[in-house]
C-alpha cells in the first residue's frame, strides 16, 4: 500500500488555488433563517491545515457539507453561519455552499467534480469524519489533481492506525451507545485484536438476552441474537454489566440487578457495573471508547457513562474516543482534555478500525502525484 501524500509533498503552493476538504459539519440551533452556531471546534480544527497552505502564498478555498439536505438547497443548511466564523478565524478564506445541496455530491457525479475542481489546481482532504463516504468531493478531486491529507486527517490516520496495528497490551475497547447492528462490523474485527471487550448501553441486552436473561422492555434487537451467541463463544472475554438502572413497568426509577422485571426498561448500566469496568479500563494499557454506557442525555441515566468516562480519563492507558455521542459526553463531563484523542469521526473511526482504510485515503494513494 502506497503512503497517503501529506502537505509537504505538494510542493510549492505558492499562488496556488487549493480546494480544501473540510468537515464543517457544526452544531447549530436557533431559527432556520438565523442558525446560531453552538460549537465551532470543527472549524477550528481545520486552521492548522489551512494556515500551512496560506502562509506559503496558497488561496483557500473551503467544501463541506452541513446536515442533511438531500441534494438541495435549504436555508436551514446554508454555510452562511460558517462562512461569517470562518472570517473570522481566517480572513480571505473563501467556502463554498454546502456540497449537498447538490444530488451530485453524494451521488458522487462527475460532472459535479468538474464543477468542484473548475479552477483549482489542487486539492487537500482534511474532512476525517466523511473519509468513510465516496462521496464527489472526497472522492473526485484526487482523480486528476495533486492531492494530500491535511494535518487533521493525517493526525486521526496516524493514531487510529498505530491502534489498530500495534496497541499496547492489554487493549481494551469499551462500546455502547443504541445499537448492535450499527457495531457489529467493528466487533468482529476487533475481536482479532483487543484482549477484552466491555459493552454496556443499549446494545448490552442484545447480549443479555443471548445469555438468556429477561431483558423486560430494554432496546434489544432479535435479529441479532445469535450474532451475539457467537460472539460470546468466541476467544475475547466480553464484560458485560451485572447490574442495571432503569424505570420500572410503572415508569418508576430503580436499581435492578442483572434480570429485569417485564415492563422494565434498563437506560443505564449500575453503579457495581460501573465500578468494575473501571478496574478493567485501570488495568489496560490501550482504550478504545464509543458509545456512552445509558442514556446520559437524562441526568438520572448519565452516572454510568461519567464514571466510564472518569476512567478512561485517569487511566494510565494510551485513549482513543471515537463517536459523536461519546465525545459530546466526554465534554459534558468536562474530561475532553484528559484523554489522548478524541476522533472527529464517529462511523469512520469505526470503520477505518475495521476495515484498516477509508475510501477517502485509497482516493488520496491514487493520486497523480502519488502514483
Ligand atoms: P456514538 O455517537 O458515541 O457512536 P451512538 O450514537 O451509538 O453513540 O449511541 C448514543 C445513543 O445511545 C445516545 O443517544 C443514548 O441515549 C443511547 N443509549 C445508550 N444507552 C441506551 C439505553 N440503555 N437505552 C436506550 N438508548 C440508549
Ligand atoms: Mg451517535
Amino acid at each position: 500500500m502506497s503512503r497517503v501524500p501529506s502537505l509537504e509533498d505538494l510542493g510549492d503552493v505558492s499562488g496556488k488555488r487549493v480546494l480544501v476538504r473540510t468537515d464543517f459539519n457544526v452544531p447549530m440551533e436557533g431559527p432556520d433563517d438565523a442558525r446560531i452556531i453552538t460549537d465551532d471546534f470543527r472549524i477550528r480544527a481545520a486552521l492548522p491545515t489551512i494556515e500551512y497552505l496560506t502562509s506559503r502564498g496558497a488561496h483557500v478555498v473551503c467544501a463541506s457539507h452541513l446536515g442533511r439536505p438531500k441534494g438541495s438547497p435549504n436555508v436551514k443548511y446554508s454555510m452562511a453561519p460558517v462562512r461569517a466564523r470562518l472570517a473570522e478565524l481566517a480572513p480571505g478564506v473563501e467556502l463554498l455552499e454546502n456540497l449537498r445541496f447538490n444530488p451530485g455530491e453524494e451521488g458522487n457525479d462527475p460532472a459535479f467534480v468538474s464543477q468542484l475542481i473548475n479552477g483549482i489546481d489542487m486539492y487537500v482532504d482534511d474532512a476525517f469524519g466523511a473519509a468513510h463516504r465516496s462521496h464527489a468531493s472526497i472522492v473526485g478531486p484526487s482523480l486528476t489533481l495533486p492531492s494530500a491529507a491535511g494535518r487533521l486527517l493525517q493526525r486521526e490516520v496516524d493514531v487510529l492506525g498505530d491502534l489498530r496495528e500495534k496497541p499496547k497490551r492489554p487493549f481494551v475497547a469499551v462500546l455502547g451507545g443504541a445499537k448492535v447492528s450499527d457495531k457489529i462490523g467493528v466487533i468482529e474485527a476487533l475481536q482479532e485484536r483487543v484482549d477484552a471487550f466491555i459493552i454496556g448501553g443499549g446494545m448490552c441486552f442484545t447480549f443479555l438476552a443471548a445469555q438468556g436473561y429477561p431483558v423486560g422492555d430494554s432496546i434489544c434487537e432479535q435479529d441479532q441474537i445469535e450474532t451475539c451467541k457467537k460472539l460470546l463463544a468466541g476467544p475475547v472475554p466480553i464484560h458485560l454489566p451485572e447490574d442495571l438502572i432503569g424505570l420500572d413497568a410503572q415508569g418508576v426509577y430503580q436499581t435492578f440487578g442483572i434480570r429485569l422485571p417485564s415492563g422494565a426498561k434498563g437506560l443505564d448500566i449500575g453503579p457495581g457495573s460501573a465500578a468494575a469496568f473501571t478496574d478493567i479500563i485501570m488495568d489496560a494499557r490501550s482504550v478504545f471508547w464509543n458509545g456512552p454506557m445509558g442514556m446520559f442525555e437524562d441526568p438520572r441515566f448519565a452516572s454510568g457513562t461519567k464514571t466510564v468516562a472518569q476512567a478512561v480519563a485517569d487511566t494510565k492507558a494510551f485513549t482513543v474516543v471515537g463517536g459523536g455521542d461519546s465525545a459530546a459526553a466526554l465534554a459534558q463531563f468536562k474530561l475532553d482534555d484528559e484523554v489522548d484523542h478524541v476522533s472527529t469521526g464517529g462511523g469512520a473511526s469505526l470503520e477505518f478500525l475495521e476495515l484498516g482504510d477509508l475510501p477517502g485515503l485509497a482516493a488520496l494513494r491514487g493520486a497523480p502525484n502519488a502514483r
